[in-house]
């Protein structure tokens, strides 16, 4: 007899990883898939990573309270109001644990992070997803709208994956006074120091302003350690809290509490950093939008190409040069800012699309 097993996972689909580039016709291959920093770790984060491989006998120091104090004084906020997790995807899996009773529902725009539905799915929530404008913006009025008494916390992707849309920081601000006092509004801001656009929502000054917001960030993006699992919630103190009770123990090891320290640290370095790849994507958008494609503007490490059913046709055009982008069957493709070289590929790739497409594109 087979083992028994949770009923409802069937309908859950596991996560997808951002595929690996296949070396093809002699090319390089680049990953263009995961919204990646391309640059590698800086030497002071490397030291640091060598330093305390030294102590991985010892369990790490499980409130992370010297990063706690280092990210509470970069935001003006206790170091209690500060949660961390391994990625802001653990840390935004305990916001649903902590707040959402089973079959509660967790609402957010779709298309949006592709975790948020089995997030909410696995924690025994039910996913309240909510279409985009047609423009590819988050529909704050619907949402707003399609709270229900059930609807305990809505998440806001800003900038979104994968368009890379940003919100105003009118809209977010009415929206959120809209939003009942007992919903929790979880702004994901993963992405935000790529942005460049000043009228874009704050959502440090919005947990500032209201009680019922909580903030995402991660070192995965803009820091570059996707592959040492540190993000964190800026959260009210009591929900805070019940983070620290719902999170797994330990999972922020001592080498990625230490290299998210030195990072910190250095920030002329990471300015110098995202600047790099706000001016390649810059780059990019301009080159793909000359060569037809139908880009959108971004203000994340990522490019959208809207390319709905031409998707298969221009996904197979980079997965033969080399690339591994994000294909969204259908619907579209995310092209993650790489090295210049990557870039410089992805282009000649829109050069070629649009001698093989045109006028279909
Ligand atoms: N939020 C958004 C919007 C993301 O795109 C991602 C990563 N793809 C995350 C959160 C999670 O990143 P991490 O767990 O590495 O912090």
């Amino acid at each position: 007899m087979a083992i028994s097993q949770r009923s409802g996972l069937a309908d859950i689909p596991a996560y997808r990883q951002g595929s690996a580039a296949e070396a093809t016709s002699g090319l390089v291959p680049y990953k263009l898939s995961s919204n990646e920093n391309p640059y590698p770790p800086l030497p002071s984060v490397l030291a640091a990573v060598g330093a305390s491989a030294a102590d991985v006998n010892r369990y790490p120091d499980m409130a992370a309270a010297e990063l706690a104090q280092a990210v509470a004084a970069q935001w003006g906020v206790a170091a209690e109001n500060i949660c961390f997790g391994a990625g802001s995807v653990d840390v935004a899996s305990q916001l649903i644990h902590a707040v959402a009773n089973p079959g509660d529902q967790v609402m957010f725009a779709w298309r949006s992070f592709e975790a948020y539905p089995s997030l909410a799915t696995v924690a025994g929530a039910v996913p309240q997803p909510i279409p985009l404008t047609a423009d590819g913006g988050h529909d704050l009025t619907a949402m707003a709208a399609a709270i229900t008494p059930r609807t305990k916390l809505v998440f806001v992707c800003n900038p979104n994956n994968p368009n890379g849309a940003v919100l105003s920081a009118d809209a977010m601000d009415g929206f959120v006074r809209a939003v009942p006092d007992h919903v929790v509004v979880v702004i994901d801001e993963a992405y935000v120091q790529f942005n460049q656009n000043p009228g874009t929502a704050v959502g440090i000054d919005l947990f500032k302003k209201y009680p019922n917001v909580v903030v995402l960030h991660t070192f995965s993006k803009a820091y570059g350690l996707a592959g040492l699992r540190v993000g964190y919630a800026i959260a009210p103190i009591g929900l805070a809290e019940n983070l620290r009770k719902v999170a797994i123990p330990f999972t922020v090891t001592n080498m990625a509490q230490s290299a998210a320290l030195v990072s910190l640290r250095a920030p002329a370095e990471l300015a110098e950093r995202v600047r790099a790849v706000v001016s390649e994507r810059d780059r990019l958008y301009a080159g793909l939008a000359a060569a037809g494609l139908p880009v959108r503007p971004s203000e994340a490490n990522f490019v959208w190409l809207d390319c709905g059913s031409r998707t298969a046709a221009i996904a197979e055009q980079f997965e033969a040069n080399a690339l591994a982008v994000r294909v969204f069957p259908g619907e579209g493709i995310r092209i993650s800012v790489g090295e210049p070289e990557a870039n410089s590929r992805v282009l000649e790739t829109a050069a070629q699309l649009a001698a093989l497409l045109v006028p279909a594109l």
